[in-house]
């Protein structure tokens, strides 16, 4: 059993990592989950001007630089996807790809999903659909899947996949070079259009045709936010919050891209202050009332 943490703070990049750095400097145990590198969004950028005091920065340099300030202050730094957050009374429970985890108030900072959503990706969702190929690929035992990748670690999936299936599709949609040995993992440049089926999915339309499958695994950076919790409202396709970044479960914070535009570095590191400070009362109020 791992240990309780005051804030679980959901995502690595600048709102994430400025929440952290106030948690820490708050006395907070934090746990920072960030499952790839501190923001490869904020790494494409070749040329950031507009954060204050940082003129003419690459996204790389100034996300170096961030990250090694808020780990400075030692969060617990757990480099694992979190799957779901589900809320109880008293505690949230943090469901990773491998383990559970526990905290008194969470934090999302886990960006925007990058492009829209697959035309039937949300209807198949649960129904074929999957963003976790370690929790759901037993399902898919002998059958056909396919995993559209946003990123390398869409291979290791692929690898995973094609010992229980029968054939994996794998339609990377990044430029590195890939490393996939299985005999039964069939490469396809293409781009994904959308997902079909009747109550269950049946088949992936691409730039280049269709292909039939039984599953389809979508690896991003960011999965659409309302997955992670149940029950969070939105606004649009944001999480919605007030001033404090409080959402409308209690104990449970938003902060950076995923509130909503303009999707900016300084709006998220701003906002991640917030949000920490807002925790950090919240669990101050929890005490006082516990003890009186
Ligand atoms: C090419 C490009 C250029 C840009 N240029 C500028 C600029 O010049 N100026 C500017 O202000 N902004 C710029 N931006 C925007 C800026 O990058 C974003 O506004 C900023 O990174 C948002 O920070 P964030 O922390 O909210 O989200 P992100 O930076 O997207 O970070 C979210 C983090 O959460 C992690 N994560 C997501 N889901 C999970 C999960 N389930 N479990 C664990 N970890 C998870 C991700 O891996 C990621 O590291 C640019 C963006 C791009 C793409």
């Amino acid at each position: 059993m791992n240990d309780i943490y005051d804030i679980a703070i959901i995502g690595g990049g600048p709102a994430g990592l400025s929440a952290a750095l106030t948690a820490r400097i708050r006395g907070k145990k934090v746990a920072l989950f960030e499952h790839l590198d501190f923001s490869r969004k904020l790494q494409r950028a070749h040329d950031v001007d507009n954060y204050l005091g940082m003129p003419h920065r690459t996204g790389t340099d100034i996300m170096r630089e961030m990250a090694d300030h808020a780990l400075a202050h030692e969060p617990d730094v757990i480099r694992e996807k979190v799957i779901s957050v589900f809320p109880g009374k008293k505690n949230f429970t943090i469901a990773c790809k491998e383990e559970m985890y526990t905290a008194r108030t969470v934090i999302l900072a886990t960006g925007v999903t990058s492009g829209a959503l697959f035309e039937g990706e949300k209807d198949l969702l649960g129904k074929g659909v999957s963003y976790c190929a370690t929790c759901d690929g037993m399902f898919f035992r002998g059958k056909t899947v396919a995993v559209i990748s946003y990123g390398k670690e869409g291979e290791a999936d692929a690898a995973y996949l094609a010992d229980l299936c029968k054939e994996v599709y794998y339609l990377p949609q990044y430029r590195d070079e890939m490393n996939l040995r299985a005999d039964n993992i069939i490469v396809e440049n293409v781009m994904p259009r959308r997902i079909e089926g009747q109550n269950k999915t049946e088949k992936l339309i691409t730039s280049k045709g269709e292909m039939h499958v039984d599953g389809v695994f979508i690896i991003r950076e960011s999965d659409p936010v309302e997955n992670l919790v149940r029950g969070l409202s939105l606004d649009g396709t944001h999480i919605a919050v007030d001033r404090q970044m409080r959402t409308n479960i209690n104990g449970l914070y938003a902060c950076g891209d995923c509130t909503g535009k303009p999707y900016q570095v300084s709006k998220a590191v701003g906002e991640g202050l917030v949000a920490a400070l807002s925790a950090v009362e919240y669990l101050h109020e929890q005490a006082s009332t516990a003890e009186a």
